[in-house]
């Protein structure tokens, strides 16, 4: 049988210890994210989209939190896989990445030589051109891989992230939020990215923009308060909410991207 969904989820749970209180983070999160398709998580800030990121490569481990639930991930217990075997497949782009204190070539080399064993000079070599090609970053840096990635732009860091991950050949790109500090033309460029990369790789991304969601997504997620309100199709979701909660999260987003807009 064709296992046509990338990862099931079953009345997941995820408290996080802050100092002298439990916060409730992901509250019965029951779900299914289809393979192939551009998913693409939408909802306020604090409504648990970065955990629901976290938990499914289980580096929410390394934070203070209390998991239960169930994850398949293509049918496979996560919780019972090797966690780094797990992470290698499926990698996690931070909100805010940082550029490695080395040249740009090291910074895609580097883990590709200390995490996939890579030793042969021109398969590294090969890999880093391929990768700052996917993340439509070679043209801007090929006559500089030697000079220091932290001379990069932020949106340029971005995509350096972003190849550092895809030299890695994950299953599937968790991306958090890849544009939420970047100006309109860096948006541009990591959104023609991430359309080229869904190709070959399953992306799950995470956005504060309603209008990045309309352009990019296939199927959507909405979160409130740690809880799925609303996941189908984008099209169904975005234009056709059933719920109040996400109309009401639609039209307030729609009157603050225009009021952005008009600022601009
Ligand atoms: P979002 O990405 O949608 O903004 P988060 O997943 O970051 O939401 O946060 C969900 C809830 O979990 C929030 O109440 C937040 O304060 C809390 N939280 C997130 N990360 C941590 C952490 N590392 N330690 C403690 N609480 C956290
Ligand atoms: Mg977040």
């Amino acid at each position: 049988m064709i296992e046509d969904s990338l990862f099931t989820i079953e009345n997941l749970n995820v408290w996080y210890r802050q100092k002298n209180r439990i916060v409730h983070a992901l509250k019965d999160v029951t779900l299914k994210i289809p393979a192939r398709k551009l998913t693409v998580i939408i909802g306020r800030s604090g409504s648990g989209k970065s955990t629901f990121l976290r938990t499914l490569n289980r580096v929410v481990e390394m934070y203070d939190a209390k998991i239960s639930g169930k994850i398949l991930y293509r049918g496979q217990d996560v919780f019972k896989m090797n966690p780094q075997i797990l992470r290698s497949k499926v990698v996690m782009v931070l909100q805010r990445p940082i550029a490695l204190p080395m040249s740009i070539y090291d910074n895609i080399a580097y883990p590709l030589k200390s995490i996939k064993k890579v030793k042969d000079k021109r398969e590294i070599d090969r890999k880093v051109e391929e990768a700052l090609k996917l993340a439509n970053l070679w043209e801007e840096v090929k006559d500089r891989l030697h000079h220091p990635a932290t001379q990069l732009s932020g949106g340029q860091i971005q995509r350096l992230a972003i190849a550092r991950a895809i030299a890695l050949d994950p299953e599937v790109l968790l991306l958090d939020e890849p544009t939420a500090h970047l100006d309109p033309e860096s948006t541009r460029y990591i959104e023609n990215t991430i359309l080229k990369l869904k190709e070959r790789v399953d992306i799950i991304f995470v956005t504060h923009s309603i209008e990045q969601a309309r352009r990019l997504a296939e199927y959507v997620i909405y979160f409130e308060d740690g809880r799925v309100i609303e996941e189908g199709p984008a099209e169904e979701v975005l234009e056709r909410p059933r719920t109040d909660r996400l109309r009401r999260f639609l039209s307030v987003f729609d009157r603050e991207e225009l009021e952005r807009a008009v600022e601009v």
